[in-house]
């Protein structure tokens, strides 16, 4: 088996020139995936397989679906007060999924913040005081099932967060997370928090997104396979631009993201062209 997972931001709108935005990215990737007759796979179905074969068997090639950092325009439809209406992934999703009649059940997986505080600070300095991060959507989103919400961390390390942040001295870094006591507030204090302020239909979260992709030994080989497992945390993803295999690490599970590991439609082409070509 091999697959590839894709990662985008919905508040990469473009810049009205040269830059496309990841909504009409993924519309764009979404006809791709369709013509190379790939399936997409929930994120949570990809991370059980990388432990539990058995059970969860996955097809001999798959794309998987993610979006990081969850803001309104994942959920919603959104106009931009200067780049135009931007359509929602969900709206999106859900139209691909009507067109080639796809069940609408985990499709998209969003990775949110947990913390109020950070969100609202992100939200001040990142999207000109715009309430984009609030997490109003979540609950309806996870009554329709179409996303899954999961865990992107308590507050992201994001310099926005400034002294409130659970280590300030680290920001812009989730390498720097490797003690047992920032681990547990970033990881499972933030999952416990979408659990707790989202109820989703026969699951609760189980997967984590390491903010900037940052990885590092101790969250891969030690916290994240025994305290988050604990905690039901049964996979985690970075951005190294590479394909899931029967050998990757469910805690270091890679994804290729918008704007960075591909640019375009003829890029986007190559990455499914190799998946399901090149040889491992
Ligand atoms: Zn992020």
């Amino acid at each position: 088996m091999r697959g590839a997972i894709f990662c985008y931001h919905a508040q990469n709108c473009g810049d009205g020139k040269d830059t496309i935005s990841d909504h009409e990215s993924l519309q764009d990737n979404l006809d791709t995936i369709a013509r190379f007759n790939l399936p997409i796979i929930p994120l949570e179905t990809i991370a059980r397989a990388l432990t539990d074969r058995v059970d969860h068997p996955l097809p001999e090639y798959f794309v998987g679906l993610s979006a990081d950092d969850g803001t309104y325009l994942d959920w919603h439809d959104y106009q931009h007060p200067s780049l135009g209406l931007q359509k929602s992934f969900a709206g999106i999703i859900s139209e691909h999924c009507d067109q080639h009649a796809l069940p609408k059940s985990g499709m998209l997986t969003s990775f949110v913040i947990g913390s109020p505080e950070a969100r609202a600070l992100i939200d001040e300095e990142c999207y000109e005081a715009l309430p984009l991060s609030n997490e109003d959507w979540w609950q309806e989103a996870a009554d329709k099932g179409l996303i899954h919400i999961e865990n992107h961390s308590w507050d992201h390390a994001h310099p926005a967060v400034g002294d409130a942040a659970l280590d300030p001295d680290s920001l812009g870094s989730f390498h720097a997370v490797a003690s047992q006591e920032i681990a547990a507030a970033q990881i499972t204090k933030a999952q416990s928090y979408i659990n707790d302020n989202c109820r989703q239909t026969n699951r609760h979260s189980c997967l984590f997104a390491y903010p900037y992709g940052h990885t590092n030994d101790y969250l891969i080989s030690q916290f994240l396979p025994n305290q988050g497992r604990k905690h039901g945390i049964v996979g985690a993803f970075s951005t190294e631009p590479a394909f899931v295999t029967k050998d990757t690490n469910p805690y270091c599970i890679p994804r290729f993201v918008c704007g960075e590991a591909w640019c375009g439609p003829a890029q986007f082409d190559a990455i499914l062209t190799s998946l399901t070509t090149d040889p491992d």
